[in-house]
């Protein structure tokens, strides 16, 4: 084993899964940009305050942040999510309203690491300041459920709930509080524990001793005031004019604290229960004025990167793209002419690669073999006397060499795009 390894809970992404990665943010940015938003690119690290007001509740802040004292004495964090530093832009920057953006980018969380939880995962997302509106909340989850068809997936399904206004929210923590305290005998240690510092999160609580006090704790649909039971069923209502299928759920309260009404996540049906949620979002209209900004509404979604090409892996959707160039050059007269052939194929937009180091005709068609190439161009002792190349079709280790053609180096260029796109 080698001395050095990438540190627990990251990974190499290496071709040709880099080159699927790259296409699902290019996918990503199709969608949202057809729909006004412009990309921002957030520093991957701030002043840790900003990452505290997303609330002392909440793991990602408590557990698991990567904070550091800078070489300036200030006091560091990686993100750990990437609506707190784009909020922290919006706040700094005043842009226009409504402000609407995506991003896509690595977060950092000291997590206990398995498969599909990392401690450096990527996010594609976006958010929107500055609308109140339902109607965009409807919009937002929309725009998810179209990069997930657009990527091939099909066993993806949609929660959604609300948490209400902040006043309800707080009532409804204050009953959970009550009602498991109440019960905090029968509670698991773990969730005892999260009950003091969040009854909310007592509900994500997976374990099986919990089950039966989780289904019988009083419901938030029970709190909602006026305006929020309004706002909640005008997003339902956007989203059956948008033909997205969605299931209510109650109890999802979702991780971060500074969550309002909506609040989304889209589960993977082809992952494992303990990893199967692709992504996740919601309103959160307190967070602005948090971070020293106007009092300014909202919403947004962050889907995890990694764990959506699982969820593709799982389903067969999405595969990874063959790697091969569509010319590989084999030069036998001492490969200037494998340098300069090459070059020209690439300014002309041609893929090309070569073998080096000056090999026999058999190992470089071999090579060719290996890149997957269309056509091998071969020239020799006779292409180099008389201006020409040889093109040959490949199939097998040696091509197929009754097919292949002497072409004059004027004519090249030409030939190929042809021959090519056939
Ligand atoms: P969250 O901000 O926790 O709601 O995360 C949003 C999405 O990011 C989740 O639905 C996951 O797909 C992804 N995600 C969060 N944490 C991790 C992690 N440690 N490793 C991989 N993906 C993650």
């Amino acid at each position: 084993m080698p001395e050095y390894q990438t540190s627990p809970g990251t990974r190499d992404i290496l071709a040709p899964d880099s080159t699927r990665w790259r296409r699902l943010v290019s996918v990503f940015a199709e969608v949202v940009e057809s729909a006004g938003f412009g990309q921002i690119i957030p520093p991957m690290f701030e002043d840790l305050g900003v990452f505290l007001r997303l609330g002392e509740a909440t793991d990602i802040v408590t557990k698991e942040m990567y904070d550091f004292e800078d070489k300036g004495g200030r006091r560091i964090a990686l993100r750990p999510e990437m609506t707190a530093g784009v909020v922290r832009a919006f706040v700094q920057h005043r842009p226009v309203l409504p402000w609407k953006v995506w991003y896509a980018g690595p977060n950092f969380r000291y997590e206990k690491a398995q498969q599909g939880r990392y401690r450096q995962f990527d996010q594609v997302g976006v958010e929107v300041l500055g609308v109140d509106d339902p109607h965009l909340d409807a919009e937002v989850i929309a725009l998810a459920w179209e990069f997930y068809a657009r990527l091939g997936l099909s066993q993806v399904r949609l929660i959604v709930n609300s948490l209400g206004e902040p006043a309800d929210r707080a009532a409804y923590v204050e009953a959970l509080r009550a009602y498991f305290s109440q019960h905090a005998d029968a509670l698991s240690v773990e969730s005892k524990q999260t009950l003091q510092r969040n009854p909310l999160r007592v509900l994500d609580s997976k374990r099986e001793q919990d089950a039966p006090l989780i289904a019988g704790a009083p419901v938030i649909t029970d709190f909602y005031s006026a305006g929020a039971a309004d706002h909640f069923a005008t997003v339902l209502a956007g989203l059956e004019r948008l033909a997205v299928p969605f299931e209510i759920r109650p109890g999802l309260v979702r991780g971060l604290d500074y969550y309002r009404k909506t609040t989304f996540e889209f589960i993977g049906g082809a992952l494992e229960s303990s990893q199967n949620a692709v992504g996740g979002g919601g309103r959160y209209d307190g967070l602005a004025e948090d971070l020293g900004g106007p009092a300014t509404p909202g919403i947004g979604f962050a889907l995890g990167v990694d764990r959506t090409l699982l969820e593709c892996d799982a389903e067969g959707a999405f595969r990874a793209p063959s790697e091969s160039v569509a010319v590989f050059v084999v030069d036998v007269t001492g490969g200037l002419e494998a340098l300069s052939l090459t070059a020209e194929l690439r300014a002309h937009g041609i893929s090309a690669d070569r073998a080096y180091e000056g090999r026999g005709m058999k190992s470089q068609m071999k090579a060719a073999d290996r890149s997957g190439a269309r056509f091998a161009l071969i020239v020799g002792g006779d292409e180099l006397a008389n201006g020409t190349v040889t093109l040959r079709p490949m199939l097998g280790a040696v091509g197929d060499e009754r097919a292949q053609t002497t072409v004059p180096r004027t004519e090249l260029i030409p030939t190929l795009k042809r021959a090519l796109s056939s």
